[in-house]
């Protein structure tokens, strides 16, 4: 069938693909500009500025400062209907040995997240070049979004204490202030290192969610030569938990797929007093919400028991981390018949579980979500030698397939978007979802002494 102006649904894909490639250059510099001025998590200030700037210069009003950072700003189509987002996250990672850090915070885009903001902005700049929305139903939503990785703890508990953000993750805190509201359904491209995919593009079904830990052993300091047998050592009661939540290791399900890796963040204070107080992060990872809280159940067992094998006191302070993500398979189809229209046949693959994190995992739970890779990167992602190789696949591709989805879903009265709504069983509510959240959030001081 055709649209107005007698145009083809596969015209209108030429055309603003060919609006894209136009626009290349413009691209790539963007991408490039951000890759060099990384910021972590809700600090993403000026990255933030640059997409607001630009979503002016075309045309969008663009809201910001959304959950700190976070910009949107959206087209709209002919009629009202499906509301399409395509979503770029803000932030970097710390990665201090990085070539491309910053000096000064360590700053560095290990994750490739500056492609992502690249690639929206780059199906932003097309689509409104050609008028494209004229020829669509629904509305376009190009949201720039803050804090996907997990870091800085600390920074961010005292955010919380000060009543700047509820929860530690972008995404989390987007939909808690209500700006997924707006939304029906949303997708990102992560850029993907040839070194880790043996296709140019794939999707996983799944991958796991998250609960993160911090954790602190108190104990008593006393000369660790001329008076250890006065003190409660904190770090033997560390060591202890840290033996036996590996002694829980073959207590899970392989399918749960659970990965948990603490580190010592502070072990002591010199050398020749016996350790007062340890601290401890971990994430606990699963396959699903039940696995990681019964893993989660253990891991608190092992934390207790190391503090009482030694009458040292234990805080463990949980904190709400990722959702496992579930992609949706619709919108999964149309994207791979993309990919490999324009990459060639077996150039995409879909299925399997990845046992990394997410936080679309969350949005996964409340909307149809897709969350692709595509190549474009080399070495190991959160690496020093993670880099941008091949500039117009990291940044220039994605926006060309964001492009092709949202024509293919909001195309003839937005048919596609509403079948797979149509289709599509919430696993969560909002407020299911943020009752589940609040939930997990707990802090416990358990005193290993009090018994004996
Ligand atoms: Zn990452
Ligand atoms: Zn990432």
């Amino acid at each position: 069938m055709t649209g107005k102006g007698g145009l083809t649904k596969e015209q209108l894909k030429q055309a603003v693909c060919e609006a894209i490639d136009r626009h290349g250059n413009e691209i790539i510099e963007l991408g490039e500009t951000i890759l060099h001025h990384p910021e972590t998590g809700f600090n993403e200030g000026k990255t933030a500025a640059i997409v607001a700037d630009k979503m002016r210069q075309i045309g969008l009003s663009p809201e910001t400062g959304l959950a700190l950072t976070g910009v949107k700003g959206r087209l709209r189509g002919t009629t009202p209907g499906p509301r399409l987002a395509f979503i770029g996250e803000l932030d970097s990672l710390r990665t201090s040995d990085h070539p491309l850090a910053d000096p000064h915070t360590g700053a560095a885009h290990s994750c490739g997240h500056n492609a992502q903001i690249a690639g929206m902005l780059g199906v932003a700049m097309g689509l409104s070049a050609i008028g494209a929305t004229e020829h669509l139903a629904g509305e376009l939503v190009f949201f720039a979004v803050p804090a996907e990785e997990f870091i800085d703890v600390e920074e961010r508990l005292r955010r919380k204490e000060k009543g700047e953000i509820e929860f530690l993750l972008g995404k989390p805190e987007l939909v808690a202030k209500g700006h997924f509201d707006d939304i029906d359904m949303a997708m990102m491209i992560h850029v993907g290192s040839h070194d880790q995919m043996s296709k140019r593009s794939y999707i996983a079904d799944s991958s796991n969610g998250a609960l993160v830990k911090q954790i602190r052993f108190f104990g008593r300091a006393s000369h660790a030569g001329g008076a250890p047998q006065l003190g409660i050592n904190a770090l033997s009661a560390a060591m202890i938990a840290l033996n036996a939540i590996h002694a829980q290791r073959e207590s899970f399900y392989d399918q749960d797929t659970i990965r948990i890796h603490p580190i010592i963040t502070k072990g002591g204070d010199a050398v020749s007093v016996v350790p007062a107080e340890v601290h401890m992060e971990t994430f606990v990872r699963g396959g699903s919400r039940d696995a990681i809280i019964d893993a989660n159940m253990k891991v608190d067992r092992c934390l207790r028991a190391g503090a009482m094998a030694m009458g040292a006191e234990v805080e463990i302070n949980t904190i709400p981390g990722y959702l496992p993500q579930r992609n949706d398979r619709g919108m999964g189809e149309f994207f791979g018949a993309n990919v490999e229209a324009m990459f060639g046949p077996g150039s995409f693959d879909i299925g399997g579980h990845r046992t990394g994190s997410t936080d679309m995992g969350d949005i996964s739970h409340v909307m149809p979500t897709l969350h692709p890779y595509m190549g474009g990167a080399t070495g190991g992602g959160h690496g020093a030698d993670y880099a941008i190789a091949e500039p117009r696949l990291a940044y220039v591709e994605p926006a060309k397939q964001l492009a092709l989805m949202a024509v293919d879903l909001l195309w003839d009265d937005a048919g596609a978007a509403r079948d797979i709504l149509k289709a599509w069983k919430p696993r969560m509510t909002k407020e299911a979802y943020l009752t589940f959240q609040r939930g997990t959030a707990r802090t416990e001081l358990y005193d290993g002494g009090k018994d004996i």
